[in-house]
């Protein structure tokens, strides 16, 4: 692969740049992303692929038939936004209160509109099928699993699928790989410790279900240390307690809310079933009752190895292999996950952090932003990727 891709993307620069600053301005949530999807099939109808619209409401699905058989390869975006202010003074900046797209994802939809301009001008050169996927929310909704359900990987059957998130820990230029499991499993559950009300002077006379929390959270915090094979990852938070209205009076009920995550279904198992024990030996202790409800989230994303080598190869040729870092997992989650458990793929990270531009904010902050460069690096590494797989030898 010579200059000419890289002429080809310098080109497509500023393109770029006033595609993701249009997204950036419009930010929509999750199923809502009404505008995103009409803008991103109008370029996609422009470049002129097959267009479907209206997966999993808003989704939006591109496919370039190749005029040689060959595999199909798909590449997936996530369209929505935060519902959070933006606190960035840029002439860019979100144009609608109380949305900011602080995730990158409108990052994400412009380097796939760029991999459809780069392959809708070269139509000859693709063997093969080129499938893009736009999905809506990411955040929570778990867009992918519907999608995937409605049938994005069929017709033509996808045969490998990569994805990718910018990444404010890595500089900009520099590309980061999971070798087989990226993010975790996220999980939620809710408890109810269920005591008797009464006068904060007698407490002989009620059930205390604030102590018995108290002693609940300490022991949910033991299971991870003491439970957990100590080379295994898993993490228990507690994000929210509630219970009580006043100083002199024991309430009725306690509730805590939490996450669980794990990067395998062992260890998921293991830390549901232990803060289930914990609770309801904790309870009886007390002479309490108790209600535990456990809702699974996205499930482990796990990369298939000789996905992630490929993408490590075909990256390097562009940007040299010490510019490849294999990064440990993260124990966020990430719904593309769900595309994962049904075709070999990999999930990597684009660098787009940039400490002398002050652009060092993690995402979900009301300051994240990314470095634009990151654009039509994003491009290039994807291009080199369904080249590698298509085996086009793109020049
Ligand atoms: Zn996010
Ligand atoms: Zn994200």
């Amino acid at each position: 692969m010579g200059n000419t891709l890289k002429e080809k993307i310098d080109e497509m620069k500023n393109w770029l740049v006033e595609i993701r600053r249009t997204i950036h301005m419009h930010p929509e949530l999750g199923f809502e992303e009404v505008e995103t999807s009409k803008f991103v099939s109008e370029w996609l109808q422009k470049f002129g692929l097959d267009v479907k619209r209206g997966m999993a409401k808003t989704g939006v699905v591109g496919l370039l038939k190749g005029r040689k058989p060959g595999r199909t390869v798909a590449i997936r975006a996530d369209m929505d936004a935060l519902p959070m202010d933006e606190a960035n003074r840029v002439p860019y900046a979100s144009q609608i209160k109380g949305k900011m797209h602080a995730c990158g994802h409108d990052a994400h939809v412009t380097i796939l509109l760029g991999v459809a301009k780069f392959f809708s001008s070269i139509p000859d050169q693709v063997k093969g099928n080129i499938k893009w996927i736009f999905q809506p929310a990411e955040e929570g909704g778990g867009g992918g699993r519907i999608m995937v359900e409605e049938g994005v990987l069929k017709n033509p059957k996808v045969d490998a699928i990569f994805g990718a998130h910018v990444f404010p820990f890595l500089s900009v230029g520099k590309v980061g790989i999971y070798e087989r499991e990226g993010l975790a499993a996220a999980d939620r559950f809710t408890i109810k410790i269920i005591g008797k009300g009464g006068h904060a002077a007698s407490p002989h006379v009620s059930k205390d279900p604030i102590l018995a929390t108290g002693h609940l959270i300490t022991q949910i915090h033991s299971i991870v240390s003491r439970n957990v094979n100590p080379l295994e990852s898993g993490v228990i938070t507690i994000g929210k307690v509630s219970g009580g209205t006043a100083s002199n009076i024991i309430p009725d009920e306690v509730e805590l809310i939490g996450t669980v995550r794990s990067l395998n279904s062992q260890v998921r198992e293991e830390l549901k079933s232990r803060i289930e024990q914990v609770t309801q030996g904790i309870a009886r202790s007390f002479s309490m009752d108790c209600r535990f409800d456990f809702e699974y989230g996205y499930p482990v994303l796990v990369n298939n190895p000789e996905m992630s080598k490929l993408v490590g190869l075909a990256c390097s040729k562009g940007i040299g292999k010490e510019n490849v870092e294999v990064v440990k997992p993260s124990m966020g989650g990430e719904d593309f996950a769900y595309y994962l458990e049904k075709v070999p793929g990999s999930f990597f990270r684009l660098g787009c952090r940039n400490e002398e531009k002050g652009l060092i904010h993690p995402y979900h902050s009301s300051l994240f932003d990314i470095d634009e460069e990151v654009l039509p690096f994003g491009v290039e590494m994807f291009i080199r990727i369904i080249d590698q797989y298509l085996e086009l030898e793109i020049t």
